[in-house]
């Protein structure tokens, strides 16, 4: 798009003003961003972590072609269709223990909006009323939507300007070690009656900053909640779908959450869909002959038959294909190719966990002209607050891999800040 183009779109966490005009995608196929000036972009962050498979994967091109000849879009109130009712027990039966009951939205934010209603609605229903708070962790993401804002990182700077808008909700520290195990323990018995839920994203918060934890401290998160009779909520919709290395993060953990999210990975990087899945116990508190006790919820687009298929589509995928495995060596490849960069000056820190490698910086980096530099080397990765990070596509070609580690490498280093001896 040329850059004195008039444009009536308004961007995503984007200073309209003076931002960098956005570069105009119009092919996409593999791990490959094609622009409308002929370059290509090898994607290091697969459209915000969706494409596992890589783009326009023929399998979930030919069920979604299938789908719209048939019947693209039918509503979910009285109706229900073979592309969700399969979905549903398809995840049912992927997901751990007895999550068995499938909730569809059309994004993150909703999916997570839904647990918050279901963990509330939940107490409700069985007559405890005053649990109207949540319990979320410092430095969690869980999404743009008001309920979702509320039990994002409370100091974290994209949020922090509606707190007169959100529900004041209880914030921890992860329990990391014996001193936050016990902080924890200690807001859960001064405050555990007014909580619904505890709400975690399993062994990496994603969007504040992809901190990773140990498998023992979500382990310590559900036993706290399980000690003190509160449901817990686990977000994996970053990290589901074998970004982890496993198919859900907290199979790492051995936990079963009570609610669990998806979204992003679901259709494969395709369309917008997302599950929000309950635990037998917490479906069953809705059972009733009190119309007014049932979910209170249901979008416009609920279980798309077009997601649906793709989604289907995608569980094919991982079914068929050495998905996990390919995780696991991309972890190896991740780890080898920016281990160039530890112990550099001005960097903070290098961490891989399955297909998510981080360099962090000291400091916040000069963004725009690291985003400048990784675009000039070919690659499409986007930086953020303190960290450059990569998350490919699953099926990502090793070469396109080691060129990604290479751009990242040559682009920190030209940075400043980093780069000095060390
Ligand atoms: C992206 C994300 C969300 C929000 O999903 P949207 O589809 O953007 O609304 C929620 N939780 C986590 C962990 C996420 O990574």
């Amino acid at each position: 798009m040329p850059a004195d183009a008039k444009t009536s779109l308004w961007r995503p966490y984007t200073q309209m003003r003076n931002a960098a005009p956005p570069l105009e995608a119009v092919r996409t196929s593999g791990s490959r961003i094609v622009l409308a000036d002929g370059r290509e972009l090898i994607d290091g962050i697969a459209s915000w972590w969706t494409a596992v498979h890589g783009y326009n994967h023929p399998h979930i091109r030919a069920a979604v072609a299938a789908q719209l000849d048939a019947m693209p879009h039918v509503m979910f109130g009285g109706l229900t269709h073979a592309p969700a009712e399969r979905l549903a027990s398809r995840l049912a039966a992927l997901a751990p223990g007895d999550l068995d009951h499938v909730f569809f939205t059309d994004s993150g934010s909703v999916a997570v909006e839904v647990a918050l209603k279901m963990a509330a609605q939940m107490w409700l229903n069985r007559g405890v009323a005053g649990r109207s708070r949540f319990l979320a962790f410092r430095g969690g993401y869980h999404g743009d939507t008001m309920g979702a804002m509320s039990v994002c990182d409370p100091e974290e700077g994209m949020h922090r300007r509606f707190g007169a808008y959100l529900p004041a909700q209880l914030f921890c520290d992860l329990p990391h070690d014996d001193a936050t195990a016990e902080s924890l323990d200690h807001a859960l018995a001064a405050h555990g009656d007014s909580l619904a839920a505890i709400i975690v994203e399993p062994l990496v918060q994603g969007a504040g900053g992809m901190v990773m934890h140990a498998p023992e401290t979500l382990a310590r998160v559900a036993q706290a909640a399980e000690r003190h009779g509160l449901p817990l909520i686990v977000d994996e919709i970053f990290t589901g779908f074998g970004r982890t290395g496993t198919l859900f993060a907290c199979e790492q953990a051995g936990i079963v959450p009570d609610i669990l999210c998806l979204s992003k990975a679901l259709t494969g990087g395709t369309m917008a869909l997302a599950a929000t899945i309950a635990r037998r116990p917490v479906f069953e508190a809705f059972l009733s002959d009190d119309p007014a006790a049932a979910l209170m919820h249901g979008p416009t687009f609920m279980a798309n038959p077009l997601a649906c298929a793709a989604a289907n589509a995608s569980l094919d995928l991982f079914e068929t294909e050495p998905r996990l495995d390919q995780a696991r060596a991309i972890e190896i490849r991740l780890r080898e190719g920016l281990s160039g960069l530890r112990g550099l000056a001005g960097i903070a820190d290098i961490r891989v966990l399955g297909a998510i490698g981080v360099v962090q910086f000291e400091r916040a980096p000069d963004l725009a002209a690291l985003k400048a530099r990784l675009v000039e080397q070919g690659v499409w990765v986007r930086p953020f607050g303190d960290i450059v990070y990569l998350t490919p596509a699953l099926t990502i070609a090793p070469d396109d891999l080691d060129r990604l580690c290479e751009a990242v490498d040559h682009a920190v280093r030209a940075t400043s800040g980093a780069g000095a001896r060390g």
